[in-house]
């Protein structure tokens, strides 16, 4: 099915993908969880690939690539158990590159499309998560330059990044605080901007989610990305959808990862005198996990189709985000439940499957925000 939607180029683009992940990724991931951390020699092969400027306009020095590229690359990536910095790729590049003016374009995408420099989403803070209008991020309008002040948290490759994109008020508006809201470029190495504390988490051993504190930083009048009121946080939410749909996409490949484990063991493990495969209990479970994975890849890419023929797909991305994140929880599960004890074990690695994927449904909107966001579209 999703075969005869891609064209040639989608296709080569996957084949590509799957075998550098299969040679170069796959044999190292156990590896690198063990070291706790992803090494240079992964960013420099993933940025050699074209993966880090997958969406940045050729003339940027970018790929070009789809919304479709993206969902490929993070399916494959995802389905041997690894993730690329999906804030980096999508939230990061994807903002300038559609919300930029021209000098901003050309001073940030080069390099973050070669890899050299690496971006960093700064959105969430300790008082305001799923409700971004509450945050006290402030960026007070001087002559020349934003007096920037405020604390983020949860930051996806916070310590690796040079770009920051960071959502900060330039006005308290009380009847809509969203409407406040602007965005901003901040270099990393601009004096009072500061690496806090790192979480210790469940899983995705091989990055970090860190705090970032900005302290009367000055951020030049021409980083600004998009100000204040207007359409402004209406655009910055726009540029969500593609992180929605490759948050969903990586869990789609962690599910199908999953499952390809669980079914070659179960054709293997020998139980009561035959393969665990041939109880129809078993089978059952393979069966619901095949249909699963589909689903949720089929309503990844209905929402990136509508997208390519130019439609709004808020609803569409929370459809497959919320599908997708549920659908790798239970199937991760179900992989650690089917490989038995072994699955318990690290040795067996759908373990750590399970503990990656589950993070997912936080980052980029939780579920019940996709919920609300779904209903809202329904019931406008
Ligand atoms: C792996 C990971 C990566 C992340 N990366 C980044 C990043 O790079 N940049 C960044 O800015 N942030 C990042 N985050 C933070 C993430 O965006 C937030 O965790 C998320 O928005 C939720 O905010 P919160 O944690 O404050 O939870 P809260 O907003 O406090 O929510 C707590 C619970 O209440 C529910 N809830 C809240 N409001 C409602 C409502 N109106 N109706 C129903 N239920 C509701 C939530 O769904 C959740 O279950 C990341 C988080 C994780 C786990």
């Amino acid at each position: 099915m999703i075969d005869s939607l891609l064209s040639n180029e989608n296709k080569r683009f996957r084949d590509e993908v799957r075998r550098f992940a299969n040679r170069e990724i796959a044999p190292n991931v156990k590896t690198w969880e063990k070291e706790g951390k992803y090494p240079d020699s992964y960013y420099k092969k993933i940025s050699e690939m074209g993966f880090m400027g997958l969406l940045v306009p050729e003339e940027y020095g970018g790929e070009g690539g789809s919304m479709i590229d993206l969902a490929i690359l993070c399916e494959e990536m995802g389905r041997v158990g690894v993730s690329i910095p999906l804030t980096h790729v999508s939230a990061c590049c994807r903002s300038i590159a559609h919300l930029g003016n021209e000098d901003q374009k050309k001073k940030y995408l080069p390099d973050m499309a070669s890899g050299k420099k690496i971006g960093a989403y700064c959105q969430t803070e300790p008082n305001a998560g799923s409700d971004a209008g509450n945050m006290s991020s402030f960026a007070e309008e001087k002559e020349t330059y934003y007096l920037l002040n405020g604390e983020k948290i949860f930051i996806s490759n916070a310590k690796i990044a040079s770009v920051l994109i960071v959502l900060a008020k330039t006005k308290i508006v009380p009847e809509k605080p969203s409407k406040g809201i602007a965005m901003f470029i901040v270099d990393s190495d601009t004096p009072g901007v500061s690496i806090g504390r790192s979480e210790k988490m469940m899983g995705r051993n091989c990055s970090s989610l860190d705090e970032i504190i900005f302290k009367d930083v000055q951020v030049p009048k021409e980083n600004l990305l998009i100000p204040a009121g207007g359409k402004g946080f209406k655009e910055i939410m726009k540029e969500f959808n593609s992180e929605r749909c490759g948050n969903s996409s990586f869990c789609v490949g962690f599910a199908q990862g999953a499952y390809e484990r669980t079914l070659k063991h179960c054709k293997e493990r020998v139980q009561f005198g035959k393969p665990i495969a041939q109880f129809q209990g078993i089978s059952w479970t393979l069966a619901e996990m095949a249909i699963k994975i589909q689903a949720a890849r089929l309503l990844v890419y209905d929402a990136l189709f509508k997208e390519k023929r130019g439609k709004m797909i808020a609803k569409e991305a929370s459809m497959a985000k919320k599908a997708a994140n549920e659908m790798a929880v239970w199937v991760c599960d179900q992989a650690i439940q089917l490989h038995g004890g072994y699955g318990y074990s690290t040795e067996y690695e759908v373990e750590r499957y399970y503990r990656d994927v589950r993070g997912w449904s936080m980052g980029g909107g939780t579920t019940q925000v996709c919920l609300n966001r779904i209903a809202y579209e329904l019931l406008k």
